[in-house]
C-alpha cells in the first residue's frame, strides 16, 4: 500500500518534492498547502492535488478567490504518514513544534532550518541508515547536498585530509524579483568559514575540523558554483573520473561539448525536455578535475531549484521505514523521476 504524503508549504521546492512523490508507486500526495490563492494554488488544483489553506484563518481568501480547497491542514494532518515541509526557511521549526509534534506525524523539513531542531540530517549517500526509523529529519540544503554527493564520489576511492571550497551562491531563484544582488558580489557571509562546511558535518561527522568554506552571492538565477580544494593522502585524476562516474546523481559535462558555464548546462536540462529544466544530478566539468600534489581540483554546478527533490523522496523511503539499502532506494527515485 502507498505511503500517504502531504506536503507543506507548496512553493519552489514543494511543488516538485510533490511531483515526485507522485511519480513513486509506493507513496502518494494525499494533499498540499498553500498560504494563499495565488496561481501556483490555482495550479495545483488543475493538476488534481488536494488543497489545504496552511493557516486556517486564511480559508475565506481561497473562498473569495473561487480557489476550490478541501478544508485546512487539520483536517488532512492525522491521514499522512509524513509531512514534507517546504515553508520558507526558520518556519519549517515553527510547524515542527507547533504542529508536526503535536499531532505525532512524521516530517521531513529542509535545508533552510538548523540541524539542532531535528534528530539528524539527511543525504541519501551517508545517512540514509542513520535516518532510518526516525521522526523527524531535515534534507540539507541544495549547496550541501551537492557537497556531500562529490566528497562521496572521492572517499570512496581515498581520504580526505582537508577541503577546502568557495561557494559562488545564484542571487535569487528565478521566480524571485525581490532579491539581489542585481549588479554587485557579496561576500555572503562575510566570515570566514561559512557555516557550509559544518553543514556538511552535520551529514557526516568524520569531516569535523576538514571542509573549509567561503561563499559570495552573485547575479545570476540559474545555479550555484562550486569550487573544491579536497587534500588527499594520495589518488589520481583516473581514479576521481572513475570514481564520478560510478556515484549517483553526478555527472562530468564538458566544455569542449560546449557545456562551458551554468547556461548551457540549463539549456542542455531543457533538451532533455527535464520539467521546470530541472537537473537533480550535479553536473561536474571533467576539464576542471585534476589531482596535484595529493590535491584534487574540481568545478561542479548545482541546480538549487531540484538537487534536493531526489533526496526527499529516499528521505521518505529511510523514515517510514519502506527500504532498508539506502542504494536500492535512490536507483528506484532515480528510475522513476529519468535520473541518468
Ligand atoms: P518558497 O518561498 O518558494 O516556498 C515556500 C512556500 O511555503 C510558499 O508557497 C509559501 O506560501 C508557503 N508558506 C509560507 N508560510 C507557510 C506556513 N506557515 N506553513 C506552510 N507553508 C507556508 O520557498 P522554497 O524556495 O521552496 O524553500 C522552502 C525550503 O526549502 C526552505 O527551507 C529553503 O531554504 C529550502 N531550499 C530551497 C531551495 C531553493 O533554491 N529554492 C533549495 C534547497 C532548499
Amino acid at each position: 500500500m502507498a505511503v500517504k504524503v502531504l506536503i507543506n508549504g507548496y512553493g519552489s521546492i514543494g511543488k516538485r518534492v510533490a511531483d515526485a512523490v507522485a511519480k513513486q508507486d509506493d507513496m502518494e500526495v494525499i494533499g498540499v498547502t498553500k498560504t494563499k490563492p495565488d496561481f501556483e494554488a490555482k495550479l495545483a488544483v488543475e493538476k488534481g492535488y488536494k488543497l489545504f489553506a496552511a493557516i486556517p484563518e486564511r480559508k475565506g481568501l481561497f473562498e473569495e478567490k473561487g480557489v476550490e480547497i478541501e478544508g485546512t491542514i487539520f483536517d488532512v494532518i492525522e491521514d499522512a504518514d509524513i509531512v514534507v515541509d517546504c515553508a520558507p526557511g526558520g518556519i519549517g521549526k515553527d510547524n515542527l513544534e507547533n504542529i508536526y509534534k503535536k499531532y505525532k506525524v512524521k516530517a521531513i523539513l529542509q535545508g533552510g532550518e538548523k540541524a539542532k531542531f531535528v534528530e539528524d540530517s539527511f543525504n541519501a549517500l551517508w545517512s540514509y541508515d542513520r535516518c532510518y526509523g526516525k521522526d523527524y529529519i531535515r534534507v540539507v540544503s541544495c549547496n550541501t547536498t551537492g557537497l556531500c554527493r562529490t566528497f562521496y564520489a572521492v572517499d570512496s576511492v581515498t581520504d580526505i585530509v582537508k577541503a577546502r571550497v568557495v561557494l559562488i551562491r545564484r542571487g535569487a531563484d528565478p521566480n524571485d524579483a525581490k532579491r539581489g544582488p542585481i549588479n554587485a558580489i557579496v561576500p555572503n557571509p562575510p566570515t570566514v568559514p561559512s557555516h557550509h562546511g559544518p553543514d556538511v558535518v552535520s551529514v557526516v561527522p568524520k569531516f569535523e575540523g576538514k571542509i573549509l568554506t567561503s561563499a559570495v552571492i552573485v547575479p545570476t538565477t540559474l545555479m550555484h558554483m562550486h569550487s573544491l580544494m579536497i587534500e588527499t593522502t594520495g589518488t589520481t585524476r583516473d581514479a576521481i573520473l572513475d570514481a564520478i562516474e560510478k556515484t549517483p546523481r553526478v555527472f562530468t559535462v564538458s566544455a569542449e561539448d560546449g557545456l562551458n558555464s551554468t547556461a548551457t548546462i540549463i539549456e542542455y536540462a531543457r533538451d532533455l525536455g527535464r520539467p521546470r529544466y530541472d537537473l537533480w544530478e550535479i553536473p561536474i566539468w571533467e576539464e576542471s578535475v585534476n589531482v596535484v600534489d595529493n590535491e584534487v581540483f574540481l568545478m561542479q554546478a548545482v541546480h538549487q531549484e531540484s538537487d534536493v527533490i531526489p533526496e526527499n523522496i529516499d528521505c521518505i523511503r529511510a523514515m517510514l521505514q519502506m527500504e532498508d539499502d539506502n542504494m536500492k532506494s535512490i536507483e528506484k527515485t532515480n528510475k522513476s523521476l529519468g535520473i541518468k
